[in-house]
Parts: C-alpha cells; structure tokens; sequence
C-alpha cells in the first residue's frame, strides 16, 4: 500500500470512532503489553543481532521501559480521559467550563536505530492511550528491530489503527509528504529539521525528540560514587544514548582523580578487555565507527582507545587534555568517547553549558545543597539529574523531551497522553436567563462605566 493509501484507510477507521472508546484503549495497550511479554525471545535476539546489546541490557533498557510505560497509562487512564473542570469568572455565570481530551486522529512516529524498540513502542502507548491511529516508520538501520515489529504488530494490535512500515530515507520522505495530524520524530538534529519543514507544508504539529552534547558536571561528593554512575549511564549500549553524558566538566583537583576512578568502574562493569565482555555493546555500522575513531585525535587517552572496525568494537576510552575546539567537543560524540574538561569551579561549568546550544539533559554530582540549586535555577536543557545519568527516563511520571536544539515537546507517563490529544475547551451556558445582556450594544455611558 502506498502511503497516500495507508493514510486514508488509517484515517478511514479513525473516523468510524472505533479508537475513542477507554475499552479499545485499554485493550490496545494490553494488547501491546502481551506482545512484548510473548515475544520478548524474539526481540532480544533482534537487539543483540543490531547492537551487540546483551539480552538483560535489551529488557532492561528496552522492554521493561516500555512496559513501565504501559502499566502507568494503564493504570491513570481513566482520570486522564476525565473531563476537567475549569471555573467560570462571575460575570459569566451561570455556566460551566471544562476540557476533554480529543485524539489527534492519525499519528505518524518516525524512530531511531540506538534503542530502535523502545523509542518507537513508547510514544505508541501514548499515541493509543489518547484514542489515535497511528503509522510506525522504525529505524532501517537497526534491520533486525524493525523486522520483527513489522511482523509482530500487526498480530497483537488491531491492524486496521497501527500499521509498520519499513525503509529509509525514501519511505520516511513518502510518509512526510502525507498530511498526518501529529509526527512524532525521534533522531539527529540534521533530520529533525527536515521533518518539521515537511510537516509545515501540512500545518502538522510536530514532537522533535533529539540529541545534543549532554554535560556531566562533577564538583563534589563521593567521586568514586559519581565515575560509576557515570561510566553506566554512559557506556551501557555503548554510549550510543541520547541522554548519555557526552563529556564531563570537572576541576582541576577532581580530574586525575575521576578519570583513575573511571578506568575502575570500567574494569569492573566489563573486564581487563571489555570486547570478550557480553555486556558491553558494539556500534550500529561502519559509517558511525569511522566517525567516533576520527574524534579520538580531540584529546589525550587515559584509559581505552582500542577498536577493530571488523568487529564495530570501540573500547570504552576516557580523555583528557581535550582540545575546546577539536570536532570531539564541537559534534554530539554519540559513541564511547568520554572527553574530560577542567573547569574552575561550578559557575564555569555553568557558564560553559550556557555558552552553547541546550542539551537534552545536564547531570550535577555534587553533595552540596547550593550546588544543586544553582544548577537547576541556571541551567537550561531538556531536563536535568542530580547524582545519577541516563536513569532518570526510567521514572514515568517525569516528562522526557529536548528544549531548543535538542527538541521540542514531550512524553513519557501523562505528558505522552496530553502530546497525543487535544485538550479541547468547552463552555456551556442554560439558554434561559440572559445575563451576557449587560454586554450587548448599544454601549452607552452607564455600560461603559460597567
Ligand atoms: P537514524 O539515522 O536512525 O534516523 C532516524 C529516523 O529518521 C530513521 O527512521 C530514518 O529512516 C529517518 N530518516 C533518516 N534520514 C531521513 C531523511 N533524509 N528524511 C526523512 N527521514 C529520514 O537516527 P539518527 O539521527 O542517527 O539517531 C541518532 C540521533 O538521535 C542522535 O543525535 C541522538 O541523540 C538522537 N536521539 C534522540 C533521542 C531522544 O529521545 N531525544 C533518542 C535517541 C536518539
């Protein structure tokens, strides 16, 4: 089916109302629930055959995600459908004013090769929550992923509201001439934008999910603590994570000392030769190999450096001496680089943050309360963590989303049911007792002083 034909027939059963009803929800989501339950054999076999990912890696980074995902709306639907009331200033009284959330009808969500599941399967559990239909276009380059969604889904879900399709560049370009009700795109930032030029040509709204250079910060506290929480944020999947800390801002004093502590947790997380570890990842293709082996020259190596490109291995390496300027501190690293950088104190790492574009998130590792209100009454990114990297996606009542360069809008728990719905206002007044009179012209000089 061409995609002109797939939208309308998506379209089509949207319009007969068979999605708006919270039983076909639920048991959409349920349904999608059995299929990650059931198949889950098949989808770790897919992660390990795209990324080298481990099978507990898989469900943990992966299935259990969306599953917390799935629970949570499952759980809160009923309130989230709930009408809200909103009150009614006096002189409009009587009357009564409220909101419901309306369905967009249907969604279209584009999604990425690094966690090519769970970034397609949980803006679904939001699209379905709100009652949309909805085409999934997985990334082409994660093959394995996007077979077996393409297989499966159509078993569990009512294949007449979600469809898959499979392909790159051109099939993505055929769905984005489509005038879809809402694209949700999850990816780099040189595609971001031309997503949302194609659906401005439709008046589309648009849900960018993107990246960027993601800082960690570390000005105190347990320092042996923080390289660990640091080197699993950033190297599980190997470091190929939107939200993973892309380099680290550290003083003087704390940087030798972080970066020996680094080289531990690495040892520990994956051995003396983190290759022949089973939880340690390897890189989508060559293309992204070559790229992250051409940043390596951005700094000195303390720790790592090898690679075999037969393999798509990069071992995980910490740098310092790291040149500002070098393309290892100018391009989202997006592999297991992890530059350190030597600031003066916290205020320079605020400062150097804000001197460039936002990022998706900013990590703080601090003991200090001042530390962490500054840092999250200065600090402009799509959303910040204290102590910890990369697991904060893993609470579903927060709302995960880029602000300026690294996205726009946002999901996860509520905030993805509200992304997929319009919240449409209502106001409504009895017909008998006339008292917007007042209001009505002629206006003379007492309505006036009204
Ligand atoms: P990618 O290459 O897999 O592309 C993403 C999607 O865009 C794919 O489905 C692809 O087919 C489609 N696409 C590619 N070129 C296109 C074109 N010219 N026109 C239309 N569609 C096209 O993913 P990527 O961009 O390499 O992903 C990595 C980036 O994604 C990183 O920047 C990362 O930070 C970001 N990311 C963000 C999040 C988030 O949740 N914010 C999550 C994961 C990744």
């Amino acid at each position: 089916m061409n995609a002109t034909a797939l939208l309308d027939s998506r379209r089509r059963y949207f319009d007969t109302g068979a999605t708006r009803p919270a039983t076909w929800r639920r048991g959409q989501l349920e349904a999608l629930r059995r299929l990650l339950v059931d198949r889950e054999e098949d989808f770790t076999a897919a992660l390990e055959a795209d990324l080298g990912k481990s099978r507990t890696e898989a469900f943990l980074s992966e299935i259990a995600v969306v599953r917390a995902e799935l629970d949570f709306a499952l759980k809160h639907l009923d309130r989230w459908m709930a009408p809200e009331k909103i009150p009614v200033p006096g002189g409009l009284r009587p009357g009564r004013a409220w909101t419901q959330a309306r369905p967009l009808g249907v969604v279209l969500i584009i999604g990425p090769w690094n966690y090519p599941l769970q970034l397609v399967l949980a803006p679904l559990v939001g699209a379905l929550a709100a009652g949309n239909t909805a085409v999934l276009k997985p990334s082409e380059l994660a093959t394995a992923t996007s077979a077996v969604l393409s297989r499966l889904v159509p078993l569990y879900l009512d294949a007449e509201a979600v469809s898959v399709v499979e392909g790159g560049v051109e099939a993505s370009t055929d769905l984005l001439a489509q005038p879809f009700d809402h694209v949700f795109y999850t990816g780099g930032e040189r595609v971001g934008k031309i997503v949302m030029k194609a659906a401005a040509e439709h008046l589309t709204p648009v849900t960018l999910e993107l990246g960027g250079k993601s800082p960690a910060v570390v000005v105190g506290g347990d320092l042996r603590a923080a390289a660990r929480r640091i080197a699993y944020g950033k190297f599980m999947n190997a470091a190929q994570t939107c939200v993973a800390p892309d380099h680290i801002l550290t003083t003087r004093a704390a940087a030798p000392v972080l970066a020996d502590a680094l080289d531990d947790a690495i040892r520990d997380f994956y051995g003396k030769d983190p290759r022949t570890s089973g939880d340690y990842g390897r890189i989508i293709n060559e293309h992204h190999f070559d790229r992250i082996v051409g940043l390596l020259d951005g700094g000195r190596v303390v720790s790592g450096g090898r690679h075999d490109r037969a393999d798509r291995y990069i071992e995980p390496t910490v740098l310092r001496d790291v040149d500002p300027a070098s393309p290892l501190m100018q391009e989202e690293i997006f592999g297991p680089l992890l530059p350190i950088l030597e600031v003066e104190d916290l205020q320079a790492a605020i400062r150097f943050i804000g001197a460039r574009p936002h990022p998706l998130a900013a990590y703080l590792f601090s003991d200090r309360d001042d530390h962490l209100a500054a840092f999250t009454q200065q600090v402009q990114a799509g959303g910040l963590a204290h102590n910890v990297c990369t697991i904060q996606l893993a609470v579903p009542g927060l709302p995960f989303g880029g602000v300026g360069a690294s996205g726009t809008g946002s999901y996860h728990g509520r905030q993805s049911f509200v992304t997929f719905s319009h919240l449409q206002p209502v106001f409504s007044k009895p017909s008998g007792l006339d008292t917007l009179r007042l209001a009505y012209p002629p206006f003379g000089p007492v309505k006036r002083a009204l």
